[in-house]
């Protein structure tokens, strides 16, 4: 398997060239901006995550706000009424709890210390606090969402129901140094290639990987040489 693994990374490598970098924002910065792409597209959320970071000064003048006012500029990303008050709620809670919203005191703190301080806020999940993890803080670990859910078990990497299990199994299965620009060649591929509905699996690289039982039906599918078009013309 790890022989596998490291084929199809290597694959991904050749034709995304994602990087392992850290993203440029700060810890509280990726919470937040991780908490408003759940359940929504990253265009909308980062559109959401801009207005928040145009209206307020900084996170603490988030606190004084209204939640209506926090709702307007978050509504383009859904699901509005429950992320401003979770956003607004873990934001108090931490000022009460830590006297400060600068949580770089947390880079010190081991990896399974971080999600035990992260969880016990409301509405801040294994996923969310894992690309915290990755993502501000360089840790190694590996984010899964649903398209490296899907595409790691059409791939036969794992055999599991739910981006949690696929999370609990890939962890160690995923060499470290790999797992940030794995896991984002992933979703680019699974957002281009591997889709959920109808896989473009006759521009697949990862083709002879791969254990999805219908991929021959897809390969041949008209479906997927419409859908070429469009991704080339996509592209232009
Ligand atoms: S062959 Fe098809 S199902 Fe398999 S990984 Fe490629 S696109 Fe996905």
């Amino acid at each position: 398997m790890q022989d596998k693994i490291l084929k199809i990374v290597s694959e991904l490598e050749k034709k995304y060239k994602s990087n392992n970098k850290p993203s440029k924002g700060g810890i509280l910065d990726t919470l937040i901006a991780t908490k408003l792409s759940q359940n929504t597209t990253d265009k909308t959320s980062y559109i959401a995550y801009k207005n928040l970071k145009k209206k307020y000064k900084n996170w603490g003048a988030l606190t004084n706000a209204s939640l209506r006012e926090i709702k307007e500029q978050i509504k383009v990303c859904g699901m509005a009424d429950t992320k401003s008050k979770d956003i607004k709620n873990m934001l108090n809670n931490m000022k009460k709890n830590y006297g400060t919203l600068n949580l770089d005191f947390l880079k010190k703190y081991k990896t399974e210390k971080i999600y035990d301080e992260l969880l016990q806020y409301k509405g801040i999940g294994v996923k969310t606090v894992s690309c915290v993890l990755a993502f501000s803080m360089g840790r190694k670990v590996f984010p899964v969402d649903t398209h490296i859910h899907r595409v790691l078990n059409r791939l036969g990497i794992v055999k599991t129901k739910s981006p949690e299990d696929t999370f609990e199994k890939s962890e160690a299965l995923i060499p470290g140094r790999k797992k940030i620009s794995f896991h984002r060649n992933l979703i680019k591929f699974g957002r281009e290639i591997c889709k959920a509905v109808r896989p473009l699996c006759g521009l697949c690289v990862l083709y002879d990987y791969c254990e999805f039982i219908d991929k021959e039906d897809f390969y041949n599918s008209k479906a997927a040489n419409k859908e070429n078009n469009f991704l080339i013309l996509d592209n232009i």
